[in-house]
């Protein structure tokens, strides 16, 4: 006799989004998080007053958590309160030169004709077909399940004009910027964010070349920090009776005749269900808790195939007083060149990297609360992505040449008294981030996604190799990110209750 019908293993927003539409859906569900915090890398930490996000630091294409809360028969405004931030970013360009792009199109296509008035009539060929693509695309590519090839052949079916964007997957994000745009100071406003689904420029897919552009549909940051986007939604479905459980860590999954039964937890305690989900990077789901023994060879080459993402050191702050800035992120950046340069130079020979490029978060703005009166909290990274074993050294040892490394870099291009001004701080290197969330290498998006490994290439929400095993989360189609993760809660689900309901 099963315990639950559904045990979900992991809390981040893949699990929390699939276990919260189970339970909707009738199932008897219970999330299983080994840390003592809900969200994952969407989370917040609280030391001394000052709260902290761990990793994400904005939401941007809101429709995936709307259609959460639509799935819940709920108000996402009722249990999360998102605040607009405008402008986008401020931009710091290496050489000094600042400049920010608001939310509003037609005010960013003034601020392109001050920096490059030969980029204009890019910018405006760009938005128009971009905003038409996003429009199409939102719900044919990111919400549909997209496993199999009858799964996309059905998917274009039903959305025949996504033909026409199909390109845009096998191009190169670089080739989509450098298509619309001649001046590098541009290229690299819109080129960075291809580091967001953690592949350098020229190697991410097409289809990320237009994440600049839908920032401009607004881009949001719920109150309370990025943990309240997770726990509104386990609020939301404890009226269906979702149980969630913290510092309960999953070692293995139950396999009896190639069916996931159940699970195994640290201290021995088997929990048996009708079915099991996982929101863990998709090579611990198979390598460590499924085991090489109970895979078919098959999917044990196929999984052992993937690489796991980048890791990205991080750097929490909190302030006596209101840095000098103008925006929620500011973003110094550099040309598609130094991007790339950073990837492969440094990234990939296990160098960290000495660049100016850097994302700098002030959550402050949006929602002072997250600090005692009149302090402030930054959340920021540089010198990144760095590798999980720099040459010859370990991070525990140079964490503190690491710290004073990044603040040179922050007072050298941004605030240039921020030691005055430091009150707390933390530092999670990539060994800090796998002891955390017990992610791989510190990877911060699951596995590496390029051209090669999105939607059908990607672990599929429902295992073929494991009977009743289901997958959410960065490792699935789409990869990491708040609203591809959410989105992922929605696929998974689906297939659930075509196969249990
Ligand atoms: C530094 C950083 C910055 C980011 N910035 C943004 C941003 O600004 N905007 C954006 O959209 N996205 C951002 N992202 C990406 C986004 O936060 C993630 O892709 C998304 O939150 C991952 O969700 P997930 O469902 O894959 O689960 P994860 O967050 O990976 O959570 C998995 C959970 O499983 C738990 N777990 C692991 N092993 C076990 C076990 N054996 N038993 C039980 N539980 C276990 C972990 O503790 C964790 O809570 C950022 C990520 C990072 C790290």
């Amino acid at each position: 006799m099963a315990d639950y019908d559904a045990i979900v293993i992991g809390a981040g927003l893949g699990g929390i989004s699939t276990g919260a539409l189970c339970a909707k859906n009738g199932f008897k569900t219970v999330i299983l998080e080994q840390s003592d915090l809900i969200g994952g890398c969407c989370s917040t930490y609280e030391r001394d007053g000052y709260k902290f996000d761990i990793g994400a630091s904005i939401v941007e294409i809101t429709q995936p958590m709307e259609r959460v809360f639509e799935l819940l028969g709920k108000r996402r405004e009722d249990y999360i309160d998102l605040v607009p931030c405008d402008p986008i970013y401020s931009f710091i360009t290496e050489d000094g030169r600042k400049f920010s792009y608001p939310t509003d199109i037609d005010e960013t296509t003034k601020v392109i004709e001050q920096i490059a008035p030969e980029d204009v009539e890019g910018w405006k060929a760009f938005s128009d077909m971009g905003m038409e693509m996003i429009e199409k695309m939102m719900d044919a590519v990111m919400l549909s399940p997209l496993n199999s090839i009858p799964e996309a052949l059905a998917m274009v079916a039903k959305n025949p004009r996504v033909v026409k964007y199909a390109p845009l997957f096998l191009r190169t994000h670089q080739a989509v910027v450098r298509k619309y745009y001649k001046n590098p100071v541009i290229q690299g406003s819109v080129a960075f964010q291809s580091y967001f689904a953690g592949a350098p420029p020229e190697l991410g897919s097409g289809i990320f070349g237009f994440i600049a552009l839908s920032e401009h549909l607004g881009i949001f940051y719920p109150k309370g920090g990025m943990i309240s986007i997770p726990q509104g939604i386990i609020n939301a479905a404890s009226d269906f009776g979702l149980e969630v459980r913290t510092n309960t860590k999953v070692e293995n999954i139950i396999v009896e005749g190639g069916k996931a039964v159940g699970v195994r937890l640290e201290d021995g305690t088997e929990m048996r269900s009708r079915f099991v989900v996982s929101n863990l990077n998709a090579k611990v789901t198979y390598l460590k808790l499924v085991r090489p023994e109970n895979l078919p060879k098959w999917a044990l080459k196929a999984i052992s195939s993937y690489e796991v993402s980048m890791p990205c050191p991080m750097i929490y702050v909190g302030l006596d007083a209101r840095p000098d800035l103008d925006a929620h992120h500011t973003v110094v950046t550099g040309s598609i060149d130094a991007m790339n340069d950073v990837w492969n130079n440094y990234y990939k020979k296990g160098v960290i990297p000495r660049t100016a490029m850097s994302l700098i978060c002030w959550p402050t703005e949006a929602d002072p609360s997250l600090a005692p009166e009149g302090h402030h909290v930054l959340n920021f990274l540089c010198n990144a992505p760095a590798p999980y074993a720099p040459l010859g050294d370990n991070w525990d040892r140079i964490k503190d040449w690491y710290r004073e490394a990044a603040l040179d870099e922050l007072e050298k291009y941004v605030l240039p008294d921020v030691r005055d001004h430091i009150t707390i701080m933390d530092v999670s290197t990539p060994l800090d981030f796998e002891r955390r969330l017990l992610s791989p290498q510190g990877g911060i998006y699951g596995l590496f996604s390029d051209m090669t490994t999105l939607a059908l290439f990607r672990p599929h929400a429902r295992s073929r190799a494991i009977k009743n095993l289901y997958l959410t989360g960065s490792s699935t189609h789409l990869g990491g990110g708040v609203p591809t993760t959410l989105a992922s809660g929605v696929i998974t689900s689906s297939y659930i209750l075509k196969d249990h309901g």
